[in-house]
């Protein structure tokens, strides 16, 4: 595994691979969620190239980008085996024009869900991830669903901008709990970890729930369930998966997303009728 800072070099050894590359982008600190999507990349590619960037344009004023945990080094001696090539660039050769030269704004879905708690997060994750796919011309992209808002964003501006990469989009990874790994996960305290399995424990219940009682109602009180619980509800709505319109009826499309705070971590997660 070699470790490549400078954009124009990373782009140069994508250019020299005749065979198929896939590019798993990360904010870094990794767990087996990510470890999950660079082992499908390493069985479907010939060539593996992570990214590790903790991108300062997603991150709204009062968030936790100064405190995003960074551990690169750890990060890499973790992956060196399965991976080819680890991106690790800088702001300066991210930005370097400025953080704020271009922009890259999506009108439809992008000021929903987690959009619309923190405004100016997809432009950042957008910009992020188009520059990205500039500088490393994959032939697949992998990214979960756990953050099943950026996956329908990025899928599709690739559509639109007809990028040449194919979009693989992976299951979440669960603790045995249920709850999603993440690597916010880390800022629980002991008492909170205790708490945060429940988020997903409420959501899977939403289709029983919705049969008989409907959307608005069903929302309604799988947010008291969580608030009772300690969670402070950021959203928790039931969406048909591919407009993120609300759902009238239940169907394969319906998928309940949530965020919520325990403390002061804010955790997202999601859950569709078929994903039992
Ligand atoms: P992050 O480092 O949090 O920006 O995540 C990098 C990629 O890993 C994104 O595509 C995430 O959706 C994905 N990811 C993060 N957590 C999980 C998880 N628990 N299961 C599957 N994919 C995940």
């Amino acid at each position: 595994m070699i470790v490549i800072s400078n954009p124009n070099e990373m782009r140069d050894w994508c250019k020299q691979k005749r065979d198929s590359i896939g590019f798993v982008p990360t904010m870094g600190s990794l767990h087996e969620g990510h470890l999950a999507l660079i082992r499908q990349a390493r069985k479907e590619n010939t060539y593996v190239v992570v990214s590790i960037y903790v991108n300062p344009t997603q991150f709204g004023p009062h968030e936790d980008f100064e405190s995003y945990p960074r551990v690169p080094e750890r990060d890499c001696e973790l992956i060196s085996d399965v991976v080819d090539v680890v991106f690790l660039p800088t702001d300066s050769c991210m930005y370097p024009l400025g953080k704020n030269t271009h922009e890259l704004i999506e009108n439809k879905l992008s000021n929903k869900l987690c959009g619309a708690s923190r405004p100016g997060h997809f432009d950042g994750v957008l910009k992020i991830v188009l520059k990205l796919l500039q500088i490393i011309p994959a032939d697949k992209l992998y990214m979960g669903l756990k953050d099943f808002q950026q996956q329908l964003l990025i899928s599709r501006m690739i559509e639109e901008f007809y990028l040449p990469v194919r979009m693989i989009a992976c299951p979440t990874v669960r603790e045995p709990s249920g709850l999603a790994l993440s690597s916010r996960n880390q800022y629980l305290s002991y008492e909170e970890q205790q708490i945060a399995p429940l988020l997903y424990k409420t959501i899977v219940s939403f289709p029983e729930l919705f049969k008989i009682k409907g959307c608005d109602q069903t929302c309604r009180e799988l947010t008291t369930t969580l608030e009772k619980e300690g969670f402070q509800v950021d959203y928790l709505q039931i969406l048909d998966q591919t407009t993120l319109d609300e759902a009238e009826t239940l169907n394969e499309n319906t998928r309940i997303f949530v965020a919520a705070r325990l403390g002061s971590t804010r955790l997202i997660d999601n859950y569709g009728v078929y994903d039992a």
